[in-house]
């Protein structure tokens, strides 16, 4: 029998969660943000289910081309753009579109000879201070592109740092206003918070990225109650049970000690599948179906858990760590981490299999 530790990846619910973005995006296009192999949940297997996207955003060049060699004939833009001048000739003959954020990607672009008009995104620092010229480099370099015959398409855009929180987007969104007035070009502002909370950032095009995953950009309001589907459901089984009884411990450093005689289910996940070790005993789980919580340190191949509470539970019992039946922003909280670093660390070595929608499709890249 091999390993029963498996991601299931649920095609039906990315359909569905694109929908929703859809509906929140009204007349702007979306762009679907699938950077770090898609969340975790691999590009490959998740684009076709982006099929009715204008858009797919990724950083890496390469995840870029494979998207245009499996066929995907929207936009492919790279969010952090080039890397170095030699990638702006692969950008143009797959149809690609960089960010520009940095005065040295402007000095790149000098030598280059495109095809055709190159499009860009351009874009403005409104406060993250992250990636993004300021406002005076921001309108220079706009200046510049704009009478530069080899640009093709200028869309503008800014991140903002705040749409999960309560410090919210009006700041970095009346400076952008501000920046942009006038200029008349198509502009992109959105992430999936923003795009949630605030219609009035929607622009042209929004960029959802954890929503369309069926998971939460809030801490104070849960996938479900924004309508959304959990994508990935982590899951395994018990492998082993053990009768502790009182002042007996569990696993490495004695961290869970009973106090009383209890049951402990042994489960094959661990670190090395990507599940977080600092979830503390007490971090949710499901056993059958039914909620309990894990005991101990988690380890690289193994957690335990409580099976107390899971009548008929035992060697063979199914086990979820995260995804239908448990919102992964649960464990999440619980591991003082946020869902996006859940689904993102899924380790290579977990079998992924796609249900619903369209067959797996193998990605060399997991
Ligand atoms: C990751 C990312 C997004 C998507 O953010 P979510 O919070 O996952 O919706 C959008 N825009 C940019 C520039 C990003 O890097």
């Amino acid at each position: 029998m091999t390993r029963p530790t498996v991601a299931r990846i649920d095609f039906d619910a990315l359909v569905h969660n694109l929908a929703v973005a859809r509906r929140h995006a009204g007349t702007a296009r979306v762009l679907a943000v699938g950077k770090a192999d898609a969340y975790g949940h691999g590009l490959a297997r998740v684009w076709p289910a982006w099929k009715g996207a204008a858009g797919i955003a990724v950083l890496e060049l390469e995840a870029a081309v494979r998207l245009r060699e499996q066929g995907f004939g929207g936009r492919v833009v790279l969010l952090e753009g080039f890397f170095e001048a030699g990638e702006i000739e692969i950008i143009d003959r797959f149809d690609l579109v960089p960010v520009l954020h940095d005065q040295r990607q402007i000095a790149m672009l000098s030598g280059c000879r495109p095809r055709r008009p190159l499009p860009v995104l351009l874009k403005l620092n409104s406060g993250m201070n992250r990636l993004g010229f300021r406002p005076a480099a921001f309108r220079v370099v706009l200046e510049q592109l704009a009478a530069d015959a080899r640009i093709g398409e200028i869309t503008l855009m800014t991140h903002f740092a705040g749409a999960d929180d309560g410090r919210g987007v009006d700041d970095q969104l009346a400076l952008f206003r501000t920046v942009t007035a006038s200029s008349g070009l198509p502009v992109t502002l959105a992430n999936s918070a923003a795009l949630l909370r605030r219609p009035d950032t929607c622009g042209d095009w929004v960029r959802p990225g954890i929503m369309l995953f069926g998971g939460s950009p809030f801490a104070d309001t849960n996938a479900a109650a924004l309508g959304l589907l959990p994508v990935m459901t982590l899951q395994s089984r018990i492998i082993g049970e053990q009768m502790l009884a009182a002042g007996e411990a569990v696993g490495y450093g004695a961290a869970f000690v009973a106090d009383r005689p209890m049951r402990v289910g042994v489960v094959a996940c661990g670190y090395a599948d990507g599940y977080p070790r600092h979830a503390p005993t007490g971090t949710p789980v499901l056993v059958n179906g039914v909620r309990t919580r894990t005991l101990g340190r988690v380890s690289m191949d193994l957690l335990g858990v409580d099976l107390g509470s899971v009548a008929g539970a035992g060697v063979g019992s199914e086990v979820v760590l995260w995804g239908r039946g448990l919102p992964v922003d649960d464990v999440a909280v619980a591991a003082g981490t946020i869902g996006y670093e859940l689904l993102c660390a899924l380790a290579p070595r977990v079998r992924v299999e796609v249900c619903g929608g369209a067959p797996d499709i193998d990605d060399p890249m997991r």
